[in-house]
């Protein structure tokens, strides 16, 4: 194979590294001979789905290329020494960002290995919970693990597997992973889809000229100029070939579970998912907040970039006026998307700063995704009163997050979670503000065009405000706990 990793160093790391949780964007294409740059543009629009490290690989006919590197999407694939090594007709890719410990560059995906019936390559958004468990067991029957990746286990399955094609050592592993996933795989001949049963995470299929397209959010098939064909069903298997696509449904159907929290904060605004452009969902999130908690006030005001959709719609109905009260620099990552608890303290100070000229006098009602921990309000609320804000109330888009996501979206444990620790009240005294509230569970479902949640069987994974986990969660269970992000403000504690 004709490699790049970018790393220089690959120091160990135990067992509980940073394999545990992952946000990441994936991207495949098959029948372009461009493939190398066009997954590279592709990858571009899934950066905010990841930033702390990318990759690639191609095949060229003759032999698989890749390169892997830390960092964002531009720095790994802008030169031209590296996207010449990326040649050939068929690529995937991935954006990933870990949410523990240091990333060490054997957990750089897409992970890469030889297989009995050749090379394959695996990019995962999502997160296997009952990884730990497995790959117990298949150590113990001999398999050397070169990651701490979970995804890694896929591949060491579908090496014992005893079936002979790529698909169907790829179904025979599907049947023994629990958890949230959308996989993109490349082997010498296709480029193979894959969704979790309960399509949690996303996966859109597209198609352009004589190319077929995979990929996490419909905005990475936008910048290449692709058009949208369809979303890869739960549980379904897509295999993208020069002979066209071919669809394999090797589980049960079942009420399927999207993310929510999709819609709310992680997917790109101008991505349809599910047939719902995410910009206008956010925006009718804000109508309905304003309806259900309106607040007298001069201004309405978005913490950017995420509350501004919502913060639209809250004007909208209140008659409010938008104001752009806070700058946010768009030079600095999002403040999650960094590895260290430092650097995401710093980012919020980096990120965002008052507009003294609009907010001086004003009563405002500040408007944002979510609370996590609240490092982030608290100090967007302390920027705007020292910029002479009279009164702040706060309006969230999205119900408390009172429980920890596990299958892929990072969130930190209960002791970390804000909504998990204090009621509205203790949050709002907290955070500092004159008001706080946050749209209701079944307001979230009308913003989606469901008359409410179906308590029996909910239209959306939402176990985030709920703690109603559709997935089994195995390791957790056996006690192994991830490592859970230290970032709360101190002075929250
Ligand atoms: P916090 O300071 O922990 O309360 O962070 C909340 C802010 O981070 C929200 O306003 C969101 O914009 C953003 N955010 C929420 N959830 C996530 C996530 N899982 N990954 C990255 N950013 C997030």
């Amino acid at each position: 194979m004709n490699s790049s990793d970018m790393l220089t160093t690959d120091p160990f790391e135990p067992e509980d590294g940073d394999h545990l949780k992952e946000e990441c964007g994936v991207f495949g294409i098959i029948g372009d001979p461009e493939a190398g740059p066009q997954t590279a543009l592709g990858l571009h629009a899934l950066q905010h789905r990841g930033q702390e490290a990318a990759g690639m690989v191609t095949f060229d006919g003759r032999q698989f290329n890749s390169h892997r590197g830390m960092g964002q999407v531009a720095e790994n694939f802008g030169s031209e020494s590296v996207m010449n090594l990326l040649k050939g007709h068929m690529a995937i890719g991935h954006t990933r960002y870990a949410t523990t410990g240091g990333t060490i560059l054997r957990n750089v995906q897409p992970l890469f290995a030889e297989l009995e019936p050749g090379g394959f390559a695996i990019a995962h958004n999502g997160n296997l919970t009952n990884a730990l468990t497995l790959r117990g067991e298949l150590k113990a029957r001999g398999c050397l693990f070169q990651s701490t990746s979970d995804t890694e286990v896929v591949i060491h399955l579908m090496a014992i597997s005893e079936e002979s094609t790529f698909e169907d050592r790829l179904v025979d592993a599907l049947r023994q992973i629990e958890g949230a996933y959308s996989f993109v795989c490349l082997t010498p001949s296709s480029v193979i889809g894959a969704r979790d049963p309960l399509g949690v995470r996303p996966l859109v299929l597209g198609r352009m000229d004589n190319a077929w397209i995979l990929c996490s959010e419909s905005c990475a098939l936008d910048i290449i100029g692709a058009e949208y064909v369809r979303d890869v069903e739960p549980g379904e298997v897509v295999i993208l070939s020069t002979e066209g696509v071919r669809s394999l449904k090797p589980f049960p159907k079942q009420h399927p579970r999207f993310c929510i929290f999709e819609y709310i904060y992680f997917a790109r605004p101008d991505t349809v998912s599910e047939g719902h452009n995410v910009y206008e969902v956010r925006k009718r999130i804000g109508e309905q907040l304003a309806k259900e908690s309106p607040v007298d006030c001069d201004i309405v005001v978005p913490v950017p970039d995420s509350g501004v959709a919502a913060a639209l719609g809250f004007s909208a109905v209140s008659g409010v006026p938008f104001e752009m009260g806070i700058i946010r620099s768009h030079y600095v990552g999002r403040t999650f998307i960094q590895p260290t608890d430092k650097s995401r303290h710093s980012g919020v100070r980096r990120k965002h700063n008052p507009n003294k000229a609009v907010l001086e006098g004003k009563r405002v009602v500040l408007v944002d995704d979510s609370i996590v921990r609240g490092t982030t309000s608290k100090k967007i609320v302390e920027m705007v009163r020292q910029a002479g804000a009279t009164e702040v109330h706060m309006r969230i888009s999205s119900p408390p997050t009172a429980h920890p996501c596990f299958y892929g979206i990072d969130t930190p444990d209960y002791d970390k979670l804000l909504a998990a620790q204090h009621d509205v009240a203790g949050m709002a005294k907290l955070l500092g503000v004159d008001s706080l509230a946050f749209i209701s569970l079944d307001g979230l479902y009308k913003a989606l065009g469901e008359a409410k949640r179906d308590a029996a069987h909910p239209q959306y994974c939402d176990a985030c405000f709920t703690g109603t986990y559709p997935l089994p969660l195995t390791d957790r269970l056996a006690g192994s706990k991830p490592k859970q992000l230290s970032l709360l403000n101190e002075e929250l504690v």
